[in-house]
C-alpha cells in the first residue's frame, strides 16, 4: 500500500510515497521555483536506486505533479513499476477556516471550501488546490485526502479564538485565530502520550514546534485549548522571518513615517522581521545562534526575544490549563537546538519543568530530557507530518 504525500507551496511541491504496511518512506523530493526563472526538481529515492536532479522550466504546479509522478515510475530511479501503485493520495492544505475539524476525502464541495478559503491561505490554498487539480487530472481514479493545518485547533473555544474587535469582524469575516501546524502538534501530542505510556486524555500538553515558522499549542486531554499563531501565521513567537506578537499600531505608525503601503509593511512583517530582521543576518537559527555564541550582539538579542516568548507561552498556558503535565519540543530548532531547549525552560522550576543537562544533549526520534526531581515531563519528539497525513489518508480511503 502506497500513498503519495503532497506539501504544494506557492513555488515548491515536496512530496513522500510512504509504503504503509511499514510506514516507510519508499522516495521524497521536491520541485522548487515553480514558475519562476532557475526550477529544478529533486527525486531522492530510499531504497539504494540512484538520485535524480534536473534544472528544468516548471511552468506550473500541474507540471511540477507530472515529474513527481514520473520520477516515481520511472524505469531507472522509480520505486513503483505504474503510477497505479499509487494507491491514494495525501495533500496537507493550509487552511480549512471552520469548516474542517479533521481530514476528509476530496470531493468538489470540499475542493469549493478551500478555494473559499484563498482570502485566508492566499499563499498556500492555491497552490494545494494545483495540487489537487493536476493530481485529478493524471490519476483521475485515485483517492485524494485533505489533511488541513488548521483542522486540530477547531476544539478552541470561543474565549481562546475571539479575537478583541467588534465581533461583527468575526460574524461577517470569520475574523479569528485559527491556528496553524496543527498536523504537527496533533502528532507530536498524541507520540508524547504514547511515549509516556499515557492516554491522551489524561495529559496536559504544551507543544512547541519550533522551525522556521513557530508554533506552541496547549492540549489541554487532548484537546486544543490555545495556540499561539492566529488569523495568519503570522502572529505569536519570532520566526524565521515573521515578527509574531506586536502593537497592531506599529503597522500605522511605519506607514505614516515611511511612506509605506499595507502591503510593504505586511511583507516587511512575513519576510524580512523575526531572527532576520533583528540578528540583521539570517533567518536561520544555526546562523544565528552561532553569531550569538561568538558574541555578535544582534543574534544573541534575536535568540533571547525568541527564548523570552517560548518561556512566556509555556506558562501562559500551563495557566490556561491549570497546570501542566509534558512540555514537547519539536521541528528544526526544538529537534535539535539543546541549548535553546535548556535555555527556553530555565526559570520554569516553580511549575515542576526542569530538564537534566546531560539527557538533553542526547539525540533520539523521542526523549526524555527531564530532570529526576522534575513533575513537569520536558520531551524531545520528532514531529513527522507526511506520516500524520499518510495514515490520514488510509485511514479514510482504505485503498487497495
Ligand atoms: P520548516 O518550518 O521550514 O519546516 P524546520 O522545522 O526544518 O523548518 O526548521 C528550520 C529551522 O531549524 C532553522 O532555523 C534551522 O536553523 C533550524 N535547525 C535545523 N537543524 C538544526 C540544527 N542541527 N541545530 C540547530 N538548528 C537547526
Amino acid at each position: 500500500m502506497n500513498i503519495l504525500v503532497l506539501n504544494a507551496g506557492s513555488s515548491s511541491l515536496k512530496y513522500q510515497l510512504i509504503e504503509m504496511d511499514h510506514e516507510t518512506i519508499v522516495a521524497k523530493g521536491q520541485a522548487e521555483r515553480i514558475g519562476i526563472e532557475g526550477a529544478n526538481f529533486r527525486h531522492r529515492p530510499t531504497g539504494g536506486k540512484p538520485e535524480y536532479t534536473v534544472e528544468l522550466p516548471i511552468p506550473d504546479h500541474e507540471a511540477a505533479v507530472k515529474l513527481v509522478l514520473d520520477a516515481l515510475a520511472h524505469p531507472v530511479h522509480g520505486v513503483v513499476s505504474s503510477k497505479d501503485e499509487i494507491h491514494a493520495v495525501g495533500h496537507r492544505v493550509l487552511h480549512g477556516g471552520s469548516e474542517f475539524s479533521e481530514s476528509v476525502v476530496i470531493t468538489p464541495e470540499v475542493k469549493q471550501a478551500i478555494r473559499r478559503y484563498f482570502i485566508l491561505g492566499p499563499l498556500h490554498n492555491p497552490a494545494n488546490l494545483m495540487g489537487i487539480e493536476a493530481i485529478e487530472k493524471i490519476l483521475p481514479k485515485t483517492p485524494m485526502v485533505a489533511v488541513f493545518d488548521t483542522a486540530f485547533h477547531q476544539t478552541m473555544p470561543p474565549k481562546a479564538y475571539v479575537y478583541g474587535i467588534p465581533y461583527e469582524y468575526y460574524r461577517r469575516l470569520q475574523i479569528r485565530r485559527y491556528g496553524f501546524h496543527g498536523t504537527s502538534h496533533r502528532y507530536v501530542s498524541m507520540a508524547a502520550a504514547r511515549f509516556l505510556g499515557k492516554n491522551p486524555q489524561d495529559l496536559r500538553i504544551i507543544c512547541c514546534h519550533l522551525g522556521n515558522g513557530s508554533s506552541i499549542t496547549a492540549v489541554d486531554r487532548g484537546k486544543v485549548v490555545d495556540t499561539s499563531m492566529g488569523l495568519t501565521p503570522l502572529e505569536g513567537l519570532l520566526m524565521g522571518t515573521r515578527a509574531g506578537d506586536m502593537d497592531t499600531a506599529v503597522v500605522e505608525y511605519i506607514m505614516q513615517q515611511d511612506k509605506l503601503s499595507i502591503e510593504e509593511v505586511m511583507t516587511m512583517l512575513n519576510k524580512k522581521s523575526g531572527l532576520l530582521g533583528i540578528s540583521e543576518r539570517s533567518s536561520d537559527m544555526r546562523d544565528v545562534f552561532g553569531a550569538a555564541q561568538q558574541g555578535d550582539k544582534q543574534c544573541k538579542l534575536a535568540v533571547d526575544i525568541l527564548i523570552h516568548r517560548i518561556r512566556k507561552y509555556i506558562g501562559a498556558y500551563a495557566a490556561v490549563m491549570g497546570g501542566v503535565d509534558a512540555v514537547v519540543f519539536t521541528a528544526g530548532i526544538g529537534e535539535n537546538n539543546a541549548e535553546l531547549r535548556e535555555m527556553a525552560v530555565e526559570k520554569l522550576e516553580f511549575i515542576g519543568i526542569k530538564v537534566d543537562p546531560v539527557r538533553n544533549r542526547k539525540k533520539a526520534d523521542a526523549m526524555d530530557i527531564s530532570a529526576d526531581d522534575a513533575s513537569v515531563k520536558t520531551l524531545v519528539i520528532a514531529t513527522n507530518e507526511e506520516l500524520m497525513i499518510a495514515r490520514d489518508t488510509l485511514a479514510l480511503t482504505n485503498p487497495r
